[in-house]
């Protein structure tokens, strides 16, 4: 069965067609500055050349029929009709309360979608675009919708809760929901399967260290807590964003500046994290090289995300009372060789032992602790377009 995974921004499509079979990827590719001037379309097929057009995408509809005219396309194509499309897996956002699984598209999982805009009114109100796109298209052929959120819908009420009056919980639904829970979940999982064990019977913090990063607790295969929180804003320093804060910043900085709640927040999501620290880039491996070079700001920015990473991990045991492993994921986590070391350097007290030689690896599944360490460190590249296409396939099938 071929599935298309699709995960649409506001100005942005990026999808990747998976053989449920074999789980090849037949081709990958990205649409981006949809609805805006000098749109681009870059579609990369297995085992043949990158291909990049740049043609007009004044909407996602427009540039659903670009990927479908890539993937069918008779040079650079992988399929031959739309036919050999057999579903199609949607990364959703924001799932509130109401999903705490994958779920088959239908009207009514559309308007519970529609509801939780409020809570992601970035992202959530693309990913219906994009569904409503792909069905234009594509009527007959089966939708899940995946969300980033369900994963960690098994969260207590102790870990969800925010100490604020609770009529905004009421009303609002203001709590802990959590984000890349695609990865949290595939990554403890086969983290515990490269450990040779079941995940039921392990408690796992999976760091998730991208441009966006959260960290989770994985309490015998459920989530029991999680760094990100009504939205991707809180929890470790990111690349841009701020995470944890006194709350009590914004209207210092408001006052002192002048600024709006929507200016301050657009500081806290765009303008802070490393970049705002370092005022290098938002990107670890300029940030890296700039501390190499003696960049006093750069390296304390680094310093600063370390440590708040490994505070995140010295929570998460608290929380299991205890943790069997740690997985490190996504582009910093699979590729930041001395920072995982760095952070490692805080974990001795857990009897943790990071082996040199097997941390000196770059995007691979590895164990990188070493065999008398008390707990497991591991290296587990994520995978969230793989992990769409599985749940997909479990739906449709
Ligand atoms: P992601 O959001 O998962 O794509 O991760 C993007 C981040 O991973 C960027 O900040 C990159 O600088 C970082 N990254 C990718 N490769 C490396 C590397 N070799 N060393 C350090 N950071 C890296």
């Amino acid at each position: 069965m071929n599935i298309l995974v699709i995960n649409c921004g506001s100005s942005s499509l990026k999808y990747q067609l998976i053989d449920s079979d074999s789980e090849a990827v037949l081709a990958k590719g990205l649409c981006e500055r949809i609805g805006i001037d000098k749109s681009v379309i870059t579609h990369t097929p297995a085992g043949k050349d990158k291909v990049v057009l740049e043609t007009p995408m004044p909407n996602h509809t427009v540039a659903v029929k670009l990927v479908i005219d890539a993937l069918t396309n008779k040079e650079h194509g992988v399929i031959d009709s739309l036919d050999a499309i057999h579903a199609v897996g949607h990364r959703v956002v924001h799932g509130g309360e109401k999903f705490a699984t994958s779920v088959i598209i239908d009207d009514t999982v559309m308007k519970a979608i529609e509801e939780c805009n409020d809570l992601a009114p970035l992202h959530n109100p693309a990913n219906l675009i994009g569904i409503n796109s792909c069905k234009e298209i594509m009527p007959n052929v089966p939708m899940v919708a995946v969300f980033d959120t369900a994963f960690h819908q098994t969260m207590p009420e102790k870990a969800y809760l925010y100490g604020l009056p609770y009529e905004y919980y009421e009303k609002y639904k203001v709590r802990r929901y959590g984000f890349h829970g695609t990865s949290h979940d595939y990554v403890s999982a086969h983290a515990a399967e490269i450990m040779g064990k079941t995940r039921d019977a392990l408690k796992i913090i999976v760091c998730h260290l991208g441009n966006g990063g959260s960290i989770s607790a994985v309490d015998h295969g459920k989530c029991v807590d999680t760094s990100m929180g009504l939205t991707p804003l809180e929890g470790i320093i990111m690349g841009t964003r701020s995470g944890d804060i006194d709350p009590a910043i914004c209207d210092f900085i408001c006052r002192k500046e002048n600024l709006t709640s929507v200016e301050m927040n657009n500081i806290l999501n765009k303008k802070s994290g490393v970049l705002g620290l370092s005022k290098v880039s938002s990107d670890f491996r300029d940030i890296e090289a700039a501390a190499n070079q003696g960049n006093q700001l750069a390296k304390a920015a680094l310093e600063a995300f370390y440590y708040k990473v490994a505070k995140y991990i010295g929570a998460y045991v608290a929380a299991m009372n205890g943790v069997d492993a740690i997985a490190f994921t996504a582009g910093v986590g699979e590729n930041n060789i001395s920072g995982r070391a760095k952070i490692a350097e805080y974990l001795g007290y857990l009897g943790t032992q990071i082996d040199p030689e097997k941390n000196n690896v770059r995007g691979e599944d590895q164990v990188i602790s070493t065999p008398d360490s008390k707990v497991t460190l591991l290296c587990v590249p994520t995978n969230e377009e793989l992990a769409i296409a599985r749940q997909t396939l479990a739906l449709v099938k």
